[in-house]
């Protein structure tokens, strides 16, 4: 057995880190097992997980349920190809997102992360208006802070600050940007940004095969919270000019807003919806671009009828079976009483932060919590004091957040806000 000094040195050596310099500098916590709610270090320590691992474990770890779904179908087949082959597992999960995604949502495309299913769902919007005869409409239009993802073309879509624009000049497609919505879950609607919204979509509308926006919740580009009206608004007005809608919901969706998906906060429908994420309760890389048969007849009718993309591991089966039983476990319970429990836990927990000189905002939306400072997180000071509060939780910029397992129990959920004070008092 290596010891853990050895396994930390070559992994900073060799293993690259999300986000991070090669070799690594900041060491990572070495993690030997986790169940329920609680991340096992190799050191012995135990953390209670505030982050669900980036919004994916919504039931947390090792639940047996989902175990058993794993086992069984890695008895059957871990893999086979989707090409010419179908399997049981991937036909319920599409008949299930079907089911309970916004009504019209028809077809499923299965891919294997949330970024990809992005460049899918971007894909389909502009095949759709090449195959319908307007293949000048290749621009996407969204609004600032938002993120989509790593690979280019969700790249191109992320904030232009937060996603480094600068960088990429002249390689990232240049795509349009408006101003943020204006922040707050029950703020009242601001019809002056609404109308900013129309008229810049009309403006554009020539060249625009989407608009596409996280609804009601930002998450990685500034965990902000807006009222869903501008999503419904976004909805009329892409309507009214010739423009898709495409809501990325891979952080959002599968109750953690507080709806089952955003968008039902708003009672609408886009043209493609994308999640991930929770899709498989954190088990396994996953991701869905749903679409309207609107888009996929117009596909259809172009001179290349196909959609041509097609990843090794589409609607890879131990993905599938563990996807339909953390649907299923999730549906299986009062998921909306789960969400609404920790929402409260954390309201009353988080609430002593907003006494705190250094907090700009604390803010609260279904089972998501955060802390806005004033200035940029010290994260190796926020870490040791969180982890030294036995939780797991990872700051980024000026924010430090949460968004629990739904099994958390409340003394959990105490503790995950009662640590994020801490650190919010000294970071
Ligand atoms: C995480 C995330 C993505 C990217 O998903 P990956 O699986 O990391 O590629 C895209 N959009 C949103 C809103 C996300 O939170």
């Amino acid at each position: 057995m290596t010891s853990q000094e050895e396994l930390l040195a070559l992994d900073a050596r060799h293993v690259w880190h999300p986000y991070g310099p090669m070799p690594g500098t900041v060491p990572p916590l070495l993690v030997r097992e986790a169940a329920g709610v609680r991340l096992r270090l190799a050191d012995g320590r135990e953390l209670v997980d505030g982050m669900s691992s980036w919004w994916a474990a919504v039931h947390g770890y090792r639940h047996p349920v989902l175990d058993a779904a794993l086992t069984a179908q890695a008895g059957r087949m871990s893999h086979v190809m989707f090409g010419g082959l179908t399997h049981e597992p991937a036909i319920s999960l599409a008949r299930t997102l079907v089911e309970i995604t916004p009504d019209g949502l028809e077809h499923v495309f299965l891919c294997d992360s949330g970024s990809v299913s992005i460049e899918v769902a971007v894909k389909m919007c502009m095949q759709y208006w090449q195959s319908t005869g307007q293949p000048g409409k290749r621009r996407l239009l969204t609004w600032r802070g938002g993120y989509h993802g790593d690979t280019f073309q969700p790249m191109s879509v992320c904030d232009p600050d937060g996603g480094m624009h600068s960088l990429w000049k002249g390689t990232l497609a240049e795509q349009v940007f408006v101003p943020a919505p204006p922040p707050g879950f029950g703020a009242p609607l601001d019809q002056s940004y609404v109308d900013m919204l129309a008229e810049q979509v009309a403006a554009h509308a020539h060249e625009l095969a989407a608009v596409i926006v996280e609804p009601v919740v930002q998450g990685a580009g500034g965990m902000r919270f807006h009222n869903p009206g501008y999503v419904r608004a976004l909805r009329e007005i892409t309507a009214e000019n010739g423009v898709l809608l495409i809501l990325d919901e891979i952080a959002t969706g599968f109750g953690r807003s507080g709806a089952l998906f955003a968008a039902d906060h708003a009672g609408i429908t886009p043209d493609v919806l994308c999640v991930g994420k929770a899709l498989t309760g954190g088990y396994l890389s996953m991701a869905a671009a749903l679409c309207t048969p609107e888009i996929a007849d117009g596909i259809s009718r172009g001179e290349l009828p196909v959609l041509a993309h097609g990843p090794t591991f589409m609607g890879n089966p131990l993905a599938s079976a563990v996807a339909n039983a953390s649907i299923e476990v999730l549906l299986g319970q009062d998921w909306l009483a789960e969400v609404r429990r920790i929402e409260a836990g954390l309201q009353s927990g988080l609430s002593a932060a907003a006494e705190l000189p250094a907090v700009r905002e604390v803010r609260v939306l279904g089972a998501i919590g955060v802390v806005q400072l004033d200035h940029p997180v010290d994260m190796a000071t926020a870490t040791r004091v969180v982890t030294e509060h036995g939780v797991w939780v990872r700051p980024f910029r000026d924010l430090i957040y949460t968004m629990p397992p739904y099994v958390s129990s409340d003394e959990d959920v105490e503790s995950i806000a009662r640590a994020i004070v801490a650190a919010a008092a000294v970071a």
